[in-house]
C-alpha cells in the first residue's frame, strides 16, 4: 500500500510542483493550501508523513504542527522560508522532526522525505517485534511506572502521562536499554534518525521534559541519569 503524505502548502506552483514529484515517487499525495484545512485533512487520511510550510493563511504552520503533535506521531517535515523560522523549529519549541530551506531541490525533499519514512517504519517493526515476544503486547513495569508499547502509553502511579511522540520513544529506546550507559549520539541516531539536522542537546532537552513528567524529584533523578561525560542511563 502507498505511503500517504499530505502536503500544505499555500503557493499553488509549489504545492503542484511537489504534489507531482512526489507521486512520481508512488506515494499517494493529498495538498491543501492553509492551516485549518491541513488539521482537517491530516485528522482524516492519517497520512505517513506532513509537508508542511510554515507561512500559511487561516493558522501558520508551527500552530498546525503544535496542535498535531499532541494528536498523532506523523514525522513532519517543515518548509522554512526564513533564518528566525529555523530558530524557532530547531529550538524544539514546535517539535518538527525535520526542516527544509526554501527554495530547495525536489532531488533534496525527496531524500528527506524518504530517509523519514524509513526511520519510521523501522520504529514500527522495531515495535512490533517486540510485541511479538509476548502475546500481543509488551509491558515495561518499573515500580511505579508503566510502559504500554502497544498503546504508546505511559502511566504514573496508574495516571497517564501525556508525553510527545519523541519523548516517547526516547522512553522506549531508554527502557529496552535498561542499565546501559547510552552517548548522546547513540540516542540521537536511534530515536532522531542518522539524517537528524539537530544537535546533541536535542537529547539533554528531552531528558529534562521527561524528567519532569516521570521522576519524583526532576533535579535529583533516581530513573534517568546523568554519567558525566558518557551520556544517560535509564534505571527503572
Ligand atoms: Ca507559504
Amino acid at each position: 500500500m502507498a505511503e500517504k503524505i499530505l502536503v500544505v502548502e499555500d503557493e499553488l506552483s509549489l504545492q503542484e510542483t511537489l504534489t507531482y514529484n512526489l507521486k512520481k515517487q508512488g506515494y499517494e499525495v493529498e495538498a491543501v493550501g492553509d492551516g485549518p484545512s491541513a488539521l482537517e485533512a491530516a485528522r482524516r487520511i492519517k497520512p505517513n508523513l506532513i509537508l508542511l510550510d510554515i507561512m500559511l493563511p487561516g493558522m501558520d504552520g508551527f500552530e498546525v504542527c503544535r496542535i498535531l503533535r499532541n494528536e498523532m506521531s506523523t514525522p513532519v517535515l517543515m518548509l522554512t522560508a526564513r533564518d528566525d523560522e529555523i530558530d524557532r523549529v530547531v529550538g524544539l519549541e514546535v517539535g518538527a522532526d525535520d526542516y527544509l530551506t526554501k527554495p530547495f531541490s525536489m532531488r533534496e525533499l525527496i531524500a528527506r522525505v524518504k530517509a523519514m519514512l524509513r526511520r519510521v517504519r523501522i520504529i514500527r517493526e522495531e515495535v512490533s517485534a517486540s510485541q511479538g515476544e509476548s502475546a500481543d503486547r509488551l509491558l515495561y513495569q518499573y515500580d511505579d511506572l508503566l510502559i504500554d508499547v502497544g498503546r504508546r502509553e505511559v502511566k504514573l502511579n496508574d495516571h497517564l502521562i501525556n508525553l510527545k511522540p519523541k519523548e516517547y520513544e526516547l522512553l522506549f529506546y531508554l527502557a529496552k536499554h535498561k542499565g546501559q550507559v547510552l552517548s548522546r549520539d547513540q540516542i540521537l541516531e536511534s530515536v532522531w534518525g542518522w539524517d537528524y539536522v539537530g544537535d546533541s542537546r536535542t537529547v539533554d532537552v528531552h531528558i529534562r521534559w521527561l524528567r519532569e513528567k516521570i521522576e519524583k524529584e526532576p533535579a535529583t533523578p533516581e530513573r534517568l541519569i546523568t554519567v558525566r561525560g558518557a551520556g544517560y542511563r535509564f534505571e527503572g
